[in-house]
């Protein structure tokens, strides 16, 4: 199989047009475990500058697609099914010119419970990159092989496992760079019934954790969803910043969400390689995707086997270019993000970090951070991408009615 495969990209490889010609790196054999290592394989593999980028429409595209597609082979053989849909996007949107052809790839894992296997979760990310430039290629290593990376690792677990009544849907999206088309052409040409999908979680740039901070959006689109979550959110060393009440409308998730499907949105943050040549392999942070997916998988299988279903609830307003500030430094607390009056809540703070040890209590409401007045979650995120790691800062909360004042050491 491994030679048919490697035949199909060299034949792909000799029609390239004036490009250096597009070579394959070695394909090495993964575990059905989720291992760093195969983290490594899979965005080593597909931000090689051999594929000089998966641009919608290129060889990379195609070779990307082809190895998604074989990823999910080698995994599910006779467990899963796999599809690979076409449709066509304009690389130059705005005059709506240069028609080429790209994919979704999606793997189906069926359940095991006779009545839920009707139903769905989508585990989905874009495997596209944005076009090259000046000769140059976007190799999109964060954005976004590592996502498609986590989709693969975790097909290949649940694979091995089975432990899923509903059916599992994992999707690798193209077209998303050019403005969500792969998602999009989807839900408006579902190869499920949408009506029948429980969640929908998307991976988009969760390759660059810095801090231990990990953002996660969607969590106000389905009720109790935020409490419902936390017993999945307790990985040690890191920070899950839920992105308040707000969808974050620039990824994938949107497209089930305008469908009224509960969406989560993995997402570490912006950076300055962001649609970069220099978005590289080098530069991910593999402990941080390990943590991630150790999170992702736990959500995905108690959905998967929950006979609680999630009731999808819409949002008030939508975060288009409020990008949160990425943080230097962390009070160690987990937000109440039910509450929504002025300020952050705290719902809990954790020993031995600098909230507590300031005297931090639950219940306080962060007002003011030196003098950084903070009205909500974004206010608190950008006050703390101001603070160098071990400074102290004055931080106001307030208790019942009186204000504290608290010099936190970082
Ligand atoms: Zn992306």
């Amino acid at each position: 199989m491994k030679n048919t495969l490697y035949l199909s990209i060299l034949f792909l490889a000799s029609c390239a047009s004036n490009m250096p010609s597009v070579t394959t790196p070695e394909i090495k054999p993964t575990k059905s475990d989720i291992t760093i290592e195969d983290f490594k394989t899979h965005i080593e593999f597909l931000s090689s500058d051999e594929l000089q980028g998966r641009g919608a429409g290129t060889e990379g595209d195609k070779i990307a697609v082809s190895y998604i597609k074989q990823r999910f082979y080698d995994a599910a053989p006779n467990k899963g099914k796999i599809e690979v849909q076409e449709h066509y996007v304009f690389k130059d949107r705005r005059q709506k010119k240069d028609k080429v052809l790209t994919y979704n790839v999606i793997g189906y894992l069926v359940g095991n419970d006779e009545k839920l296997k009707d139903e769905f979760v989508v585990i989905g990310g874009h495997y596209d990159t944005t076009a090259n430039a000046l000769g140059k290629i976007n190799n999109g290593a964060d954005d976004n092989a590592s996502g498609t990376s986590m989709v693969i690792e975790l097909f290949e677990k649940f694979a091995a496992t089975n432990n899923h009544k509903r059916t599992l849907v994992f999707m690798a999206f193209g077209g998303e760079e050019l403005g969500l088309l792969g998602s999009k052409y989807f839900v408006n040409n579902p190869t499920i019934d949408l009506d029948k999908v429980h969640l929908m979680v998307n991976l988009d740039m969760v390759g660059r954790m810095e801090e231990n901070n990990v953002q996660l959006g969607g969590a106000a689109s389905a009720e109790n969803f935020s409490s419902r979550l936390h017993p999945f959110l307790m990985e040690d060393n890191v920070n899950v910043i839920e992105l308040g009440e707000g969808i974050f409308s620039r990824s994938d998730h949107y497209n089930f969400y305008k469908k009224n499907i509960p969406v989560l949105f993995f997402f570490t943050g912006v950076h300055e390689d962001y649609h970069k040549p220099s978005d590289d392999s080098d530069k991910i942070n593999y402990d941080g995707m390990k943590s991630i997916s150790n999170m992702v998988e736990g959500i995905v299988e108690e959905f998967a086997n929950t006979s609680d279903r999630l009731v999808f609830k819409s949002v008030e307003q939508e975060q288009t270019m409020q990008t949160p500030s990425r943080m230097k430094v962390t009070l160690g607390v987990i937000p109440d993000y039910s509450y929504d009056g002025k300020g952050v809540k705290i719902e809990s703070t954790i020993d031995n970090r600098p909230g507590k040890t300031a005297g931090m209590l639950d219940g306080d409401i962060v007002i003011k951070i030196q003098d950084l007045v903070i009205v909500d979650i974004y206010k608190y995120m950008e006050a703390f991408s101001l603070i160098e790691p071990s400074a102290t800062a004055e931080i106001t909360v307030l208790r019942g009615e009186e204000e504290v004042v608290l010099n936190v050491q970082f």
